[in-house]
């Protein structure tokens, strides 16, 4: 063989093994054999269904689809099947110590590097894939963009998690969330994104959608200075110009409204709003993401929290599943912290299907996922979740699941976890 020849059948025998290993995983087909799958548009449990994945997408659901002789068929016969969940509202990287912060955030930030958070956020987000959770949106209390670099390992592959929205560096006015010490200014500093004109704003907004926020958390009412709705205004301006939509921290009626007139896409916590303020989110599309921690947790408000949930509810407020869970609990993951989020949910009389609709369908809408997540049907990526009793009796049932799939990929079958490092070829 002369050199060229060789090179000829080298680039051959390359091409035939890139087919070879590239066909298996890129082409593979998968149904699911499920004894219910839930209907999102209709609220019912739909008996005897088949769903069939192709290369990460469901191709067909119902209960007539025929199986391809290729297909690898799993038996989830005794089994309810669920949407992928969503927490619209979490912090992979802030996992807060009770026993040594007193129950205050400031303590990560001064302890904690953004490595080490990084990690504690790698173990976060697996927890909160192995629960069911396939996609999350991280707003913020991440260091120094510690959730970028978390979001980028998920997408690469080096480590399993939910797809991840994240938001970078809080951006508000100046001292944040803090109470600053006069001589320790830098403390809040890169945690939060001291801007207080609107060009400073500007700024801060471009700053994080260079570095990759998907989402920009702007917090209009944690000082004795409110952002303004010109203010707000000039970040929804500016992050409209890269597609980037707005969140916004706001407690009280005055900021809140603001906010929603300004135009953006949610309200965090909104814990204190009329039912006058309810109707303009529903009138301009604004979700509440309510993070309503259950009575053992944050029994304070609790009472507040759960009427502005039920009255958010009637009056038909877009309501999104998000937690704000962040406080380490001994014996529990952060998937198991989540679900406990679900009792304020029960409290304030949402009857399952629709506490089930506001953790898929609606927070995949208030992130602009739903074309591809949020429902079982075709066309869809295959973020799926099965468990073992119907969650329209009992929302508790989507605690059990022993099924996870995202994206098409099972990372959890039989009730085990399966997830393994890619394979790097060194010299
Ligand atoms: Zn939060």
């Amino acid at each position: 063989m002369n050199s060229t020849t060789r090179s000829q059948a080298t680039f051959v025998t390359v091409v035939l093994l890139l087919i070879l290993y590239a066909f298996p995983t890129n082409a593979q087909t998968v149904a699911l054999q499920a004894g219910y799958v839930f209907d999102t548009e209709s609220g019912a449990m739909l008996p005897d269904q088949i769903i069939l994945i192709d290369d990460g997408r469901i191709t067909a659901v119902g209960p007539q689809v025929v199986i391809p002789d290729h297909a690898t068929v799993i038996d989830l016969k005794d089994s309810w099947v669920v949407p992928g969940l969503i927490d619209a509202h979490t912090h992979m990287l802030l996992t807060r110590q009770p026993a040594r912060d007193y129950g205050n955030y400031y303590f990560t930030t001064l302890l904690e590097t953004t490595s080490y958070r990084s990690v504690v956020g790698v173990a976060n987000a697996q927890a909160m894939l192995e629960a069911g959770f396939t996609a999350i949106r991280d707003l913020g209390n991440t260091g120094n963009y510690g959730d970028m670099d978390l979001k980028r390992a998920i997408d690469e592959g080096w480590v399993p998690g939910p797809m991840m929205q994240a938001a970078g560096r809080i951006i508000a006015p100046y001292g944040g969330q803090f109470t600053l010490q006069a001589e320790r200014r830098d403390l809040a500093e890169p945690e939060y994104f001291f801007a207080d004109t609107e060009e400073q704003i500007r700024m801060a907004v471009r700053e994080n959608i260079h570095f990759g926020a998907d989402v920009v958390k702007l917090v209009v009412d944690d000082q004795r200075y409110d952002y303004t709705q010109a203010e707000i205004r000039a970040a929804v301006e500016e992050a409209a110009k890269a597609g980037v939509p707005i969140s916004a921290h706001a407690y009280t009626d005055k900021p809140a409204t603001d906010a929603i007139l300004a135009g953006v896409a949610s309200l965090e916590h909104a814990t204190y709003l009329s039912d006058h303020v309810l109707q303009l989110m529903k009138e301009r599309n604004v979700y509440l993401v309510g993070t309503d921690f259950p009575q053992k947790y944050s029994p304070s408000s609790y009472d507040a929290r759960i009427d502005r949930l039920r009255r958010a509810y009637a009056i038909g407020t877009p309501i999104a599943f998000g937690t704000d869970a962040s406080h380490y609990r001994e014996g529990f993951t952060r998937g198991d912290l989540t679900f406990d989020f679900m009792h304020s949910f029960v409290d304030a009389g949402i009857p399952p299907v629709d506490i089930l609709r506001m953790m898929t369908v609606n927070a995949a809408r208030l992130m602009d996922i739903d074309q591809d997540r949020g429902t079982i049907e075709t066309g869809k990526l295959a973020d799926i979740v099965a468990v073992s009793a119907n969650p329209l009796d009992d929302i508790e049932a989507l605690r059990g699941a022993h099924f996870v799939m995202k994206e098409g990929r099972i990372f959890k079958q039989g009730g085990r976890f399966h997830w393994s490092a890619p394979t790097v070829i060194g010299e």
